[in-house]
């Protein structure tokens, strides 16, 4: 006998989308996909890692490399990212910072902590839909953050009958799905709101690294920390990550935090996998250690070229009444179509006709609006590539 009727509530929450479906066609031959937000695997640092794992299998560390570990993290990476978070503007120790599987899985941890039912998440309209995924299951209601860095105004829009806002989530530097950044004022501007709703800033930093021009902006948490002194007195908790550097198929990342935040994930990591796997740990440090300050230009410059013919094409393809975002950094260039087109069904259209594939907007709306936009990622196109895929889909729109 099934025993799904016994579900929890939350499991109803918990959709797989229709687009996935559609997706699944990207495996038949000749698709060009700006589908997937994922790394270009010709550009990971695969001898790196082959080394690493062998040092880690060798005789001076595989008792290590194979145990059970602590479930704060393997601590020279921790070391690792203490440097690299300061190398950002964020002043921090070891004991502030928690190693998650991908920070993912920190987004989990941050929901199951902060969100009782009913509470409120302030969110981007639209936002990562990973982000959304994970909060959902705790039940909350999501209310619109809007960030306006020209009127230096953060606001959100309350709904009625809302419950107690707990946190404010964004990703500050070219954000999944809409390549934008939040600049200095608009970052100063969430944090005032922050304080004066006395809710958690939940900063995603997942792409923070991919800069292509422009001058980085330091970190809420950086100007949180220059406002209070001490990490202690912080309400900002950063969720950084190796996947989109390094390797998405380790699972590692990390979030820095005041203490107790950290000691409570901590509880949560040990309830839920211990620990994320130490040897992929060992390898992400030793990598890091090794190539990370020479991958990452070489990263920047890649991607940064791929964004540039995605601009180009865009410019030259798109017909009148499109519009687009012009990300410097990051995977993602946003864009809206005329009102009444629908992105589900163009992307049906696309993989019919001219076998192009992208993500429909819509699912990154926490109320299903949005329906005539569209997420493009350039990451894992050669620019060649590019040109022709935009060059269909421009075909497509004007047809
Ligand atoms: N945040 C954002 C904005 C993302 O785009 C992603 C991955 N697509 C993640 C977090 C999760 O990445 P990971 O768990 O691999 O670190």
């Amino acid at each position: 006998m099934s025993t799904h009727e016994l579900f929890a509530t939350r499991a109803s929450r918990m959709k797989a989308s229709e687009i996935r479906e559609l997706l699944k066609l990207l495996d038949q031959p000749g698709i060009i996909s700006f589908a997937g937000g994922i790394p270009d695997p010709a550009l990971f640092p695969a001898e790196g890692f082959a080394a690493a794992f062998q040092t880690a299998l060798g005789p001076d560390q595989q008792a290590q490399a194979l145990q059970y570990s602590v479930s704060e993290g393997y601590v020279p990476l921790r070391e690792w990212l203490v440097d690299h978070m300061r190398s950002i503007g964020v002043e921090c120790g070891l004991e502030n910072i928690l190693i998650t599987s991908g920070s993912q899985q920190a987004l989990d941890y941050l929901g199951k902590l902060y969100l009782s039912p009913g509470d409120t998440a302030l969110v981007g309209w639209p936002t990562y839909l990973g982000a959304l995924a994970a909060f959902n299951a705790y039940e909350p209601r999501f209310d619109r953050l809007s960030i306006n860095g020209n009127r230096g105004a953060a606001e959100y829009a309350a709904s009625a009958g809302e419950g107690a806002v707990k946190f404010a989530y964004l990703s500050p530097d070219f954000a999944n799905p809409t390549g934008e950044t939040v600049d200095l004022r608009g970052r100063e501007a969430l944090l005032d709101l922050a304080d004066e709703l006395n809710c958690a800033v939940i900063e995603d930093g997942a792409y923070q690294a991919l800069r292509y021009d422009g001058e980085a902006i330091p970190p809420v948490l950086a100007l949180e920390l220059a406002r209070k002194g001490s990490i202690e007195d912080c309400r900002t908790i950063y969720c950084g990550s190796f996947s989109k550097t390094l390797s998405p198929g380790l699972r590692v990342g990390w979030v820095v935090a005041a203490k107790p935040v950290i000691s409570q994930m901590v509880l949560m990591k040990q309830a839920a996998d211990l620990h994320s796997a130490t040897i992929n740990q060992m390898a992400i440090d030793q990598v890091a250690r090794a190539c990370f300050d020479t991958h990452i230009p070489m990263l920047r410059r890649v991607y940064g070229a791929r964004r540039d013919a995605m601009l180009q094409a865009l410019q030259d393809h798109m017909p009148d009444g499109v519009q687009w975002t012009k990300p410097e950094g990051g995977m993602f260039v946003w864009l809206t179509v005329p009102v009444g087109t629908n992105g589900a069904e163009l992307l049906a259209r696309a993989l019919d006709t001219v076998k192009v594939a992208f993500v429909p907007g819509g699912a990154f709306f926490p109320d299903g609006s949005g329906t005539n936009t569209i997420r493009l990622s350039f990451s894992n196109s050669n620019e060649d590539t590019i040109s022709k895929g935009i060059r269909r889909l421009g075909e497509v729109l004007r047809a």
